[in-house]
């Protein structure tokens, strides 16, 4: 994993004119897509994925898998992210932001196929893919 990026801290109303609405929803408020909505779910592209907030390189396809969950699924990231316990919804997950510019991004899981055991469930709003040269 590379080392911590400088971090970007917007104030809410640049927030809100940089991205979309439903990439705020996501990256801001942490909300989720509804499965199998999102428009990276399905892309077997090779590429990186980037912070849809700040651009920040997090995913790579090569991690990228087919979980079947309706979100994008990585064993791995790729960047710099950050991970902390999560207790909303009644429930005890770790959500995934990126680290330079605290979005959220998703939450990970511990019935991924790698050798970590991770699944990375990831939002497509939070994402902004580029295909590899
Ligand atoms: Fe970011």
């Amino acid at each position: 994993m590379s080392s911590d990026p400088e971090k970007i801290d917007l104030p809410e109303r640049e927030w809100r004119e940089r991205l979309t609405e439903e990439q705020y929803h996501v990256l801001r408020e942490a909300g989720t897509e509804r499965a199998f909505t999102g428009r990276y779910v399905d892309n077997h592209e090779d590429g990186e994925y980037r912070c849809a907030g700040c651009g920040e390189p997090l995913f790579d396809s090569e991690a990228k898998y087919d979980s079947g969950s309706g979100w994008p699924s990585f064993t791995e990231p790729a960047g710099a992210v950050r991970e902390h316990e999560d207790g909303s919804h009644g429930m005890r997950r770790v959500e995934v932001r990126c680290a330079k510019c605290d979005g959220h991004l998703g939450h990970v899981f511990p019935d991924g196929p790698g050798p970590e055991g991770l699944r990375y469930c990831i939002n497509s709003a939070s994402l902004d893919f580029r295909n590899r040269k």
